[in-house]
C-alpha cells in the first residue's frame, strides 16, 4: 500500500477518548501532527488516552458537541457519537442529538476554517438489509421509529449535513461508512457482541447468543480500520465518499462464539438470549471503491485481531479472572 503523505497538522478528534478515537490519536501523534480530542466521556473513560497526557503535542477537552466549539485545527476526524447500541439506546434522544447537532457544529467549524472533516458513519445507514453485500449505491432498509432508528437517522442525517455542506458551502468532507470494528480498547462494557464474548468467555460464564446465531456480521480489526480512515482524509479533494470501510470476510455470531472459546480455552457453555428488535440478519461489506480509490485492504485475519483482543482484555481483567479462577476451584 502506498504511504499516507503528511506535514505537520494540527488536528480535531471529536470522541477521542473512545475505541477508535484513541487508536487514531495514536496514529496521528506518531506522524508528529497534534491532537486536540473533544469528549464527554459518555461512553468512553479516561483510561484509553491516560497515556497520551505527557505528550505536549497532546491536548483534551471535555466537551459536548452538541454545543460549538471554538478551536483553529487544520483537519476534523468527528467521531463523537456513542456507538453500541446499549450506550445509545440509553439516552436516545442525546444520541440523536449528538449526531445531528454535532454535525452541524463541527461543519460550522469547518467551513469557518475551510478545513477538511471527516464523518465516522456506519453500516447502520443500510439497515436490516436486503442486498448483500453492501455497496455504497444501496439506499438501505431502517426503520425510522425503532429501538435503533436514534442511531441510524441520525447518522444519516448527518451524512445528509455533510453533503449540504459540500454542495452548499463548498465544505471539503469525507465520509466513511465503518463496519464492525473490534480490538484492544473496546469499552468492557458496551454490550458489542466481541466484547461481550471475550469478557464472558475470561470470567467463565455463558456466552450469550442472540437469538439462534445464524446472524452474521463482518469484523474488522481496528488497525486496519484506523488505516482505512487516515487514509481517506488524506484522498485527493474529489474522494468524498461516502466509502466503506470493513472486512469482508463473514461470519456466523454461532461461529464467532466458538473461536472466542477455543482463543481464550474457556470452559463456557453456550446460552441463547432473545433477539433484540431490527437486529439485522446480515452484513457485510463491498469494498471495491476503498480498494479504488484509497488503496486499502483489510489485512488482519479475525483470528489473529481476537488474539490481540483478547489479550488486552486478560490484562484489564486481570484480578477478576483470577477471583473466578478461585470461584471454580472451590
Ligand atoms: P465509542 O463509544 O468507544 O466512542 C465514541 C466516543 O464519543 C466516546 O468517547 C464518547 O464519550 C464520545 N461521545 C459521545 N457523545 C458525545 C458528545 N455528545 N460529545 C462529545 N463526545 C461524545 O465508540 P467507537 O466504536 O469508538 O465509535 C467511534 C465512531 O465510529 C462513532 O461515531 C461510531 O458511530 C462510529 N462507528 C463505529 C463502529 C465500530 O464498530 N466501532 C462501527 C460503525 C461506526
Ligand atoms: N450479539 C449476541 N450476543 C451478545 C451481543 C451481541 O449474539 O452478547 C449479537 C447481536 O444480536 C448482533 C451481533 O451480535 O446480531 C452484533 O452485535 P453488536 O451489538 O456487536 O453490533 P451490531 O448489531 O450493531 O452490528
Amino acid at each position: 500500500m502506498p504511504p499516507i503523505s503528511d506535514s505537520r497538522k494540527r488536528i480535531l478528534v471529536t470522541g477521542g477518548a473512545g475505541f477508535l478515537g484513541s487508536h487514531l490519536i495514536d496514529r496521528l501523534l506518531e506522524q508528529g501532527h497534534e491532537v486536540i480530542c473533544a469528549d464527554n466521556l459518555f461512553s468512553s473513560t479516561k483510561r484509553n488516552i491516560d497515556h497520551l497526557h505527557a505528550n505536549p503535542r497532546f491536548e483534551f477537552l471535555r466537551h459536548d458537541v452538541c454545543f460549538p466549539l471554538y478551536v483553529e485545527v487544520d483537519e476534523i476526524y468527528n467521531l463523537a457519537c456513542p456507538a453500541s447500541p446499549i450506550h445509545y439506546q440509553h439516552d436516545p434522544i442525546q444520541t440523536l442529538k449528538t449526531s445531528v447537532h454535532g454535525a452541524i457544529n463541527m461543519l460550522g467549524l469547518a467551513k469557518r476554517l475551510k478545513c477538511k472533516i471527516l464523518q465516522a458513519s456506519t453500516s447502520e445507514v443500510y439497515g436490516d438489509p436486503v442486498t448483500h453485500p453492501q455497496t455504497e449505491e444501496y439506499r438501505g432498509n431502517v426503520n425510522p421509529i425503532g429501538p435503533r432508528a436514534c442511531y441510524d437517522e441520525g447518522k444519516r442525517a448527518a451524512e445528509t449535513l455533510f453533503f449540504d455542506y459540500h454542495r452548499q458551502a463548498g465544505v471539503p468532507i469525507k465520509v466513511m461508512r465503518i463496519f464492525n470494528t473490534y480490538g484492544p480498547r473496546m469499552h468492557r462494557q458496551d454490550g458489542r457482541v466481541v466484547s461481550n464474548f471475550i469478557v464472558q468467555a475470561l470470567l467463565g460464564q455463558p456466552i450469550t447468543i442472540y437469538g439462534d446465531g445464524s446472524q452474521t456480521r463482518s469484523f474488522c480489526y481496528v488497525d486496519d480500520l484506523i488505516d482505512g480512515m487516515m487514509r481517506l482524509m488524506a484522498s485527493p479533494p474529489d474522494v468524498i465518499g461516502p466509502i466503506n470501510i470493513g472486512n469482508t470476510r463473514e461470519f456466523t455470531i454461532l461461529e464467532l462464539a466458538q473461536m472466542v472459546i477455543e482463543i481464550t480455552g474457556s470452559r463456557s457453555q453456550i446460552v441463547s438470549k432473545p433477539l433484540p428488535g431490527d437486529d439485522p440478519k446480515q452484513r457485510q461489506p463491498d469494498i471495491t471503491k476503498a480498494r479504488e480509490k484509497l488503496g486499502w485492504e483489510p489485512t488482519a485475519p479475525l483470528r489473529q485481531g481476537l488474539s490481540h483482543t483478547v489479550a488486552y482484555f486478560r490484562e484489564l481483567l486481570a484480578d477478576e479472572i483470577g477471583a473466578a479462577g478461585e470461584k471454580l476451584a472451590v
